[in-house]
Formats: C-alpha cells, sequence, structure tokens
C-alpha cells in the first residue's frame, strides 16, 4: 500500500482540534497551522488547519529552520523555492567556501570564499544517506550505522570553478563546501515531517503514534524509526515533482517514504511513524480512493 504525492494544489485538512505532537485538546485560538512540506519547500501545498500548539511549534521551528536555512538555504535558493521573504530582499548570490586538500582529501588550508551569481553557482544538494530503519528487519544489528553523508554537485559548472579556485591559489587539490547536514537536526525534520503527513492523511486515532519524544526534542536515538528505503518502483515519477510522501506498512508497523528531488538521484526516507490500530486499515482504505 503506497501511493505518491504529486499534486500542487493546495489542500487544506480540517483541524483536529488539538495538538498532533502533544495530544493536547486546545481552543482554536491556541493552535497554529502546520505545512506538512514546509512552506519552504512546497508552497501551501498541504496545510493542516489549527493542528500544532505553540508549545510544540517552537520547539520544532529550532531544528526545522536549522535544516531549511543552513543545509537546504543555497539550494532552495538556487530552484527559487518559495520563501516568505519578499522578492526584493532575498539574495541575488551565493557564498560558496573552499579548501585545499591533499590527495585523500584531508583538510590542507582553507582558501576563503568565493561570490557567484545565482545562476553561475553549480546546483548542489546536501542530504543525509540513511540505512533502514532498524525496526524494519528482526536481525538489525545495534552496531551504530549513522549513515553518511549524500551530496550532489552539478557538473561541469562544479569543476569549473574549482579549476578557476586552483589556478588562482595554486593549491593542488582544491574542494568546495557545500551545505552542511546537522544529522541530528535532519532526522528530527524527517521525523516531524512523516508524522504530520501520517496524521493528515489516516487521523490522529488512524494508528498508534511513536514519534512524539523524538519529534519534540526529547529522545536523541532515532535509527530505530528514521532510515533511508529503496526509491519507489511504482513507475517513472515526473521529473517536476520535488517532494514525495507515501504511506506504506511493513508488518504493522505504519512508516513513510519521502523523498527530496528525487530527479537529482536523491536518497529515499522511511519513517516508521507508528503501529497499525483498529482503524488503520479502514483509514488507508478511503485515503486510496481519495487519490484514485
Ligand atoms: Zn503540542
Amino acid at each position: 500500500m503506497e501511493f505518491n504525492l504529486d499534486r500542487y494544489e493546495k489542500r487544506v485538512i480540517v483541524s483536529p482540534g488539538l495538538c498532533i505532537y502533544c495530544v493536547r485538546v486546545l481552543p482554536p485560538d491556541e493552535l497554529t497551522d502546520e505545512h506538512v512540506i514546509p512552506y519552504a519547500l512546497g508552497h501551501n501545498t498541504l496545510v493542516f488547519h489549527k493542528s500544532s500548539c505553540k508549545t510544540c511549534a517552537a520547539i520544532i521551528q529550532r531544528y526545522e529552520q536549522e535544516v531549511l536555512k543552513k543545509q537546504l538555504g543555497t539550494f532552495r535558493l538556487q530552484v527559487d523555492a518559495p520563501s516568505r521573504t519578499k522578492a526584493k530582499d532575498r539574495p541575488t548570490s551565493v557564498e560558496l567556501p573552499f579548501a585545499e586538500v591533499d590527495d585523500q582529501g584531508v583538510f590542507l588550508r582553507d582558501l576563503g570564499t568565493r561570490s557567484f551569481r545565482l545562476g553561475d553557482a553549480p546546483l548542489a544538494l546536501s542530504l543525509w544517506q540513511l540505512p533502514e530503519p532498524r525496526l524494519f528487519s528482526d536481525d538489525a544489528d545495534d552496531g551504530g550505522d549513522n549513515g553518511r553523508p549524500w551530496s550532489y554537485v552539478e557538473m561541469p559548472a562544479a569543476s569549473r570553478i574549482i579549476d578557476e579556485v586552483r589556478d588562482e591559489t595554486g593549491a593542488r587539490h582544491v574542494a568546495m563546501k557545500i551545505g552542511e547536514v546537522n544529522r541530528s537536526h535532519f532526522l528530527r525534520f524527517l521525523a516531524k515531517t512523516a508524522h504530520a503527513f501520517a496524521v493528515a492523511e489516516l487521523g490522529i486515532d488512524g494508528f498508534n503514534p511513536c514519534l512524539t519524544d523524538i519529534i519534540l526534542d526529547r529522545e536523541d536515538e532515532m535509527s530505530d524509526y528514521v532510515g533511508g528505503t529503496f526509491p519507489s518502483t511504482d513507475g517513472p515519477i515526473p521529473p517536476e515533482i520535488t517532494t514525495i510522501l507515501a504511506i506504506g506498512g511493513v508488518g504493522d508497523l505504519v512508516a513513510v517514504r519521502i523523498q527530496f528531488y528525487h530527479v537529482l538521484g536523491s536518497p529515499a526516507y522511511a519513517v516508521v511513524v507508528g503501529r497499525e490500530n483498529e482503524n488503520t486499515a479502514a483509514r488507508i482504505a478511503d485515503m486510496i480512493e481519495r487519490y484514485d
């Protein structure tokens, strides 16, 4: 059971009358709207009306903003992702830092930053590659495979720039540093997005949620729940789709698949959001009907 969310029109989910994270029932004026796909990546594609309390929203904002600005900020500018900053106040250039490295890629010295017009800088996306969530397999070792950084850098634009910096500085090997990934913030951001999406589609009582402590920054061990998975085999996904969200299951686990900018060959994620309950099968059937 899975499907792809490949629609651009705004969809608003009615308020559940409670915070979908801490599950406190609150009056409407104490709840705020949630963008299930963060506004910065998906405009208003999926808005969950009055579904987060202000306390939870403040905790989430701390790591979500970090991911959207530090890790994805330059990329978002380059692909012209939506921003609440007015167009005239948005940067028209990007700063890229360079370093000299040895034959093994080990850092030798800082070569400073260069400024590029947005259109001239090579497109670069930084994500994190992960093993499957540990809950997916019985015999998963807890050997602490935390995954590794993953990046896409547009060639040959990047090589041209690197050659220029090498000529200018006399360095033997030049490396370009791109948006650094904070694994912990990024995994929490994936957990939050997956939970909000699952509640939006299945309802707060449509499964037994398990990510609250991770989302509210009270638990640092995330490998059981947040991991990687194989890309969808549903058939070709149109290149213009920037965010894929899908619900699936493994045994009695309910999981959400997430992939950003699949056209760049980016890693797909699987996030276990909870376990099935007596409502899950019917809610998933409803969901599939909605999308058909
Ligand atoms: Zn809350």
